[in-house]
C-alpha cells in the first residue's frame, strides 16, 4: 500500500491568545506520551512509516510533547506547526531532524518579531525544512511586507495563512478587498499552498485553483481519504477526512483505530477538501501528498 498521512488535532488549547483564534484550554483527553509512544509503534507495524501533521491548538503545551515527537520520529516524518515559544534546544537534541519538518508560526500580538526571530535563527543551525507562517489578518496586512522582509533576510521561507473569521463587517477569507489581496499576494507570491484551499474572487489565483478542477459533487465517489489519510482528534477518535458527518475509524488510545480497507464512497455533497484524493483525479492531488525529507 502506499504511504500513510495523518493530521492529528493533539489539543486545543494554547499559552498565545491571539485576537484572530479562541483557543480553549480544555487540552484534549491527554493520554501519557508513553502511550502515544506504543500508539505509534503499532501503526507502524500495521501500515509501515507515515506521515503526521501535528496542529492544534499549541502542540507544545501538550504535556511530554518532545517526547511523544522523540518516539514518532523513529518510524514515521512528522510535520509540526507551532508559535515556536518551545524550548528550541531540547526539541533539537530529542527528536529525529532527518524527519521533521517545521513550520513556525509568528503571531505579532503575542511576540516580539526580535525574540521569535532569535529562536528562528537557533534552529536554522539545523539541518532540517522549516519555514515561517503569518496569518493575514486585516489589522496587520499594513507590517506583513516588513515581516516578510525580515523572515527571508534570516534565510527562511515565509509563508501565509488565510484569515478565517469576521472582521470590520466582512467575512473573511473571502471578504479580501482588492488592496488586501494585492499585498498578500505581494508577500508571499502567487504560488502559496495555503491560498489554494478557497476562492477569493476577481484577481486571486487561488481562484484558479486545485479546488476550482474539482467536479461539483463527490456524492457516492470513491475517495482514499479514510485508507490512506485520517484525521485524528484530541480524545484520540480519528475521522476519515474533515467533512462534515465523515465515517468514524475508532480511537487511538483505545486501541479501535483501523483505516479502511478500500476507497469507500464519499458520503457528502460538497467535498470541502482541495486535495481529496479521488481516484482518476491523481493531476489534481498527488503531488500534494508527498513529504521531501532528508533520506533516513
Ligand atoms: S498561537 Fe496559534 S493557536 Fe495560539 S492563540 Fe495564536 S493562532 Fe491560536
Ligand atoms: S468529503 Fe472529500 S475528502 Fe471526504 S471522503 Fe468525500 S471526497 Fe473524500
Amino acid at each position: 500500500m502506499g504511504r500513510v498521512f495523518f493530521t492529528w488535532y493533539i489539543n486545543t488549547a494554547c499559552n498565545y491568545r491571539c485576537s484572530y483564534c479562541k483557543p480553549e484550554q480544555l487540552a484534549g483527553r491527554q493520554a501519557p506520551a508513553e502511550r502515544w509512544v506504543e500508539v505509534w509503534a503499532d501503526i507502524h507495524r500495521r501500515y509501515g512509516s507515515c506521515h503526521i501533521s501535528f496542529s492544534g491548538g499549541e502542540p507544545f503545551v501538550y504535556p511530554g510533547f518532545i517526547e511523544i515527537l522523540a518516539g514518532v520520529t523513529r518510524h514515521h516524518t512528522v510535520e509540526v506547526i507551532t508559535n515556536l515559544s518551545c524550548d528550541v534546544r531540547r526539541l533539537v537534541e530529542k527528536v529525529n531532524l532527518k524527519r521533521l519538518r517545521l513550520g513556525a508560526s509568528f503571531h505579532p500580538e503575542c511576540v516580539d518579531i526580535e525574540e521569535f526571530l532569535g529562536r528562528v535563527k537557533e534552529l536554522h543551525k539545523y539541518d532540517f525544512e522549516k519555514w515561517v507562517t503569518f496569518v493575514a489578518y486585516p489589522p496587520h496586512l499594513d507590517r506583513i511586507l516588513h515581516f516578510q522582509k525580515r523572515v527571508q533576510d534570516a534565510g527562511v521561507r515565509f509563508s501565509i495563512l488565510p484569515f478565517n473569521g469576521a472582521w470590520d463587517g466582512r467575512t473573511y477569507p473571502q471578504g479580501y478587498t482588492e488592496a488586501e489581496k494585492k499585498v498578500i499576494l505581494q508577500a508571499c507570491g502567487d504560488d502559496e499552498p495555503n491560498l489554494r484551499s478557497f476562492k477569493w474572487g476577481n484577481g486571486g489565483k487561488a481562484e484558479d485553483g486545485p479546488a476550482a478542477a474539482k467536479s461539483s459533487t463527490t456524492k457516492g465517489r470513491p475517495c482514499l481519504m479514510g485508507k490512506s489519510y485520517a484525521r485524528i482528534y484530541p480524545d484520540g477518535s480519528a475521522k476519515r477526512c474533515c467533512a462534515p458527518g465523515a465515517a468514524e475509524l475508532g480511537n487511538l488510545i483505545e486501541g479501535t483505530f483501523r483505516l479502511q480497507e478500500e476507497p469507500a464512497p464519499c458520503a457528502s455533497e460538497r467535498c470541502p477538501c482541495w486535495k481529496c484524493m479521488i481516484p482518476g483525479e491523481e493531476e489534481r492531488w498527488e503531488r500534494f501528498w508527498i513529504t521531501p525529507y532528508r533520506k533516513t
